[in-house]
């Protein structure tokens, strides 16, 4: 192991970034450095605070929910001295001429047709339970190497060895490199779909003809998709923010706010310069357009941000420029809005017509917050405007969209707080995992010193962005 006095560069200040420096910090690492672009830590776990009835209270524009599988966040919670203290998570679904359906519960809207559904529904999912733990073994293991290759090899997922290092043979986990259409129809398992879609698709995770089954299937295990089906979720009464920020505070080096790394050069010396342009604030902490640059010496780097991002400011090599230019993102849009007087929802909603390709921008989920607000509560509301192959919707048109889908379910927007589209679920297509994309990035951990954690490592949720960083550290550190 190395001598823990060498200097440690940290790229981002999300959930992927703040988690490395604690880990780092927990090896005993002392010098690193944590520069983040934003006034503040979290990166898409943002959860501002809006005042209603002269309260303020915590919102979510990012991340919402974790359960009880997400054993690196509660790591991050006990080195913080937090709980998941947050408000229950209630929902109800529609269809999108706004009507309440109950795709569901056979006693409601009762056809023969339905309970057979349901029933072929659940015996499905057995068998999905089933075959997950013989035929696809060692699939719900964090990250992806050597899954193409037909093996597993990382930190395990299940609940009696979490975050334990496994590793083994499976040839059949090839399978996990298919779209997931595919793969549930190779399995026999298609029904299974209409479960995993409410909280796969509509929480922006792509279409299941483009997405490789690996990522579904490692998000939403067969554990976590019961604990969502259960609704025994995880929220955070500060909001998922608060998570990151609190640990922040309590690491050794907390990060460089307004501070983007804008150039990277690794030159045959060894070392790493990173120049850094820091953002200029005034008395109200408002960006004032005026910037300073330098440059810092270090002997590691870890980038938690979009590799392919990294691309356009780092002096990157073949390998790089060839592996993360295939990286894909899904364009995840979502605003805060406040309804008109009496006319906001009370739950939370699915509008399950919307989960299609055809359908995208239109608003496919709402989340309600806070129960007690009842319809005065303002509420997040979530599209996708792309799809493989198909021309992404304006962001202007989806925006609109949204809006008139609240309407048509009952509830018109009065106001959009907070608006964004964010960078979303950075993946590789079937045909590049298949082909090994994650094993040549795993050959090329350590290149220059340079590590590579964050979304793509694993997938675009909170828990396996942080146990991404959790196995980066305990590998090369
Ligand atoms: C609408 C929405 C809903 C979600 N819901 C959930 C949920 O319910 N549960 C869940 O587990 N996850 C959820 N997620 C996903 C979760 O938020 C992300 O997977 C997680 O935040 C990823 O962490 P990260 O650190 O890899 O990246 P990010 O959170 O994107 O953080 C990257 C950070 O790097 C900074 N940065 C980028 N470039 C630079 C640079 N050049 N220099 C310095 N800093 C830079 C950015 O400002 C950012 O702060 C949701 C996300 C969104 C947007």
């Amino acid at each position: 192991m190395a001598d823990k006095k060498e200097r440690i560069c940290i790229i981002g200040g999300g959930p992927a970034g703040i988690s490395a420096a604690m880990y780092l910090q927990k090896r005993g690492y002392r010098d690193y450095e944590i520069y983040e672009r934003q006034n503040k830590v979290g990166g898409k776990c943002f959860s501002p605070e809006i005042e209603v009835n002269g309260e303020k209270r915590s919102y979510e524009t990012g991340a919402i929910m974790g359960a009880k599988t997400y054993y690196a966040v509660h790591e991050l919670e006990q080195f913080a001295g937090i709980t998941h203290d947050g408000p229950e998570m209630r929902r109800m679904y529609r269809n999108s001429d706004g009507q309440e359906i109950f795709p569901f519960d056979p006693q409601k809207e009762f056809t023969v047709q339905k309970l057979a559904g349901l029933v072929r529904i659940k015996s499905q999912m057995k068998k999905l339970v089933r075959i997950m733990n013989t035929k696809y073994k060692g699939y719900d293991l964090y990250g992806h190497v050597g899954v193409a290759q037909g093996r597993y090899s990382g930190l395990s997922k299940e609940e009696h060895r979490a975050l334990h290092r496994v590793s083994g043979v499976n040839q059949n986990l090839k399978d996990l490199a298919l779209p997931f259409d595919e793969f549930c129809r190779k399995n026999g398992v298609e029904d299974v779909m209409k479960i995993w879609l409410a909280p796969y698709t509509s929480f922006g995770y792509g279409y299941f003809d483009e997405i490789p089954a690996a990522y579904v299937m490692k998000y939403l295990d067969t554990t976590t998709a019961i604990e969502f089906i259960a609704m025994r979720l995880w929220t955070w009464k500060n909001g998922t923010q608060s998570i990151y920020e609190s640990v922040n505070q309590k690491l050794a080096h907390p990060a460089h706010l307004n501070t983007e790394v804008v150039k990277i050069e690794r030159p045959a010396d060894g070392k790493i310069y990173v120049t850094v342009r820091e953002y200029r604030l005034d008395e109200n902490g408002k960006e004032t357009g005026m910037s300073v640059e330098h440059t810092e010496e270090f002997d590691k780097l870890i980038v938690t941000t979009p590799l392919d991002r990294f691309l356009k400011y780092a002096d990157a090599d073949e390998t790089e420029n060839e592996l993360f230019s295939k990286i894909r993102h899904e364009k995840y849009v979502d605003f805060i809005a406040k309804f008109r007087e009496n006319d906001g929802p009370t739950i939370s909603g699915y509008i399950f017509d919307n989960m299609t390709p055809e359908k995208r921008g239109h608003a496919m989920v709402y989340y309600h917050r806070w129960k007690d607000l009842g319809d005065s509560c303002p509420c997040s509301v979530y599209a996708l405007r792309n799809h493989k192959g198909d021309e992404d919707v304006p962001y202007d048109w989806t925006i609109r969209t949204m809006s008139d889908d609240m309407a048509i379910c009952g509830f018109p927007v009065k106001e959009r707080l907070y608006e964004q589209e964010t960078y979303y679920c950075p993946h590789v297509t079937p045909d590049d995992y298949a082909a090994g994309w994650y094993d040549r990035l795993d050959a090329h951990q350590g290149t220059r010193g340079t590590y590579y954690a964050g979304e793509i490592l694993s997938f675009g949720d909170m828990e396996d962005t942080c146990a991404s960083s959790r196995d980066i550290v305990g590998r090369f550190f």
